[in-house]
């Protein structure tokens, strides 16, 4: 199982590299052997990866990830086979067709899902907590809420080609009034929340492992330590 993580160098401003940690973790305890191939930004995106990871940034880091990605084919190719895809926040938006910069204004993005994303009237920030697609499932399960935090000025509007990743409850998610956090399409899904996300959603963690292994139903490990996170983090939110 090689799972890629995507400029560790510029888009990794809330701890995103726990994303990485959890797959890792997951994969080994279901038995995979687990290569994690870190790809910064002066180097090529393997195309023969499993799952990419991509995380959150500041305006000019995400335009310089968004001009050295749209120069090189390697995760449209990955994506373009099916691999999987899990892109947070600033990631998310360079998933898009377009994002906004405070300085170049709106640019585009890599178009491998079909959402774009403007500048928002306020700065999203704090704690959120969204029910999740109740389409999707692992290990015959729903995933149950998504708690995270967001920190974001950007605001991200769905296309026909999408669902939202979850409906929001606390928080904001895709922008101030919207609603719904996130999106998915296929094997890729995106999502507002930090946390890290898969350290506070073990079951999202399994979903794409799942998209990447084809195993729906994977073996149990040890949730302890993620349902104590779990359980103070939504209490901290009276959720
Ligand atoms: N720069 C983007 C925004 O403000 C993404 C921020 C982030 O990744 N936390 O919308």
């Amino acid at each position: 199982m090689r799972i890629v993580w995507i400029y560790p160098d510029l888009l990794s401003t809330y701890g995103d590299q726990g994303n990485a940690l959890i797959l890792e973790y997951r994969a080994a305890a279901r038995g995979h052997r687990v290569e994690r191939v870190d790809v910064r930004s002066d180097q090529a995106v393997p195309e023969q990866g499993d799952i990419y990871l991509i995380g959150g940034g500041e305006d000019r880091p995400q335009r310089l990830a968004a001009e050295r990605l749209r120069r090189d084919p390697g995760l449209t190719r990955a994506a373009g086979r099916g691999a999987a895809v899990l892109a947070v926040c600033a990631g998310f938006q360079l998933m898009g067709h377009t994002f906004y910069d405070e300085q170049e204004g709106v640019l585009p993005g890599l178009g491998l899902i079909d959402v774009t994303s403007h500048r928002g009237s306020v700065r999203c920030v704090g704690e959120v907590v969204a029910d999740s697609d109740p389409q999707l499932a692992v290990g015959g399960a729903g995933l149950g809420p998504l708690t995270g935090f967001e920190n974001h000025m950007g605001t991200t509007l769905l296309g026909q080609g999408v669902r939202p990743l979850g409906t929001v409850r606390v928080g904001n998610g895709n922008g101030a009034g919207a609603g719904t956090d996130g999106a998915h399409a296929g094997t890729i899904a995106g999502t507002y929340l930090h946390g890290p996300v898969l350290a506070r959603n073990p079951a999202l963690a399994d979903l794409i492992l799942s998209w990447a292994d084809g195993d729906s139903a994977p073996s149990p490990v040890d949730e302890r330590w993620h349902q104590r996170l779990r359980k103070e983090r939504l209490a901290a939110v009276g959720a």
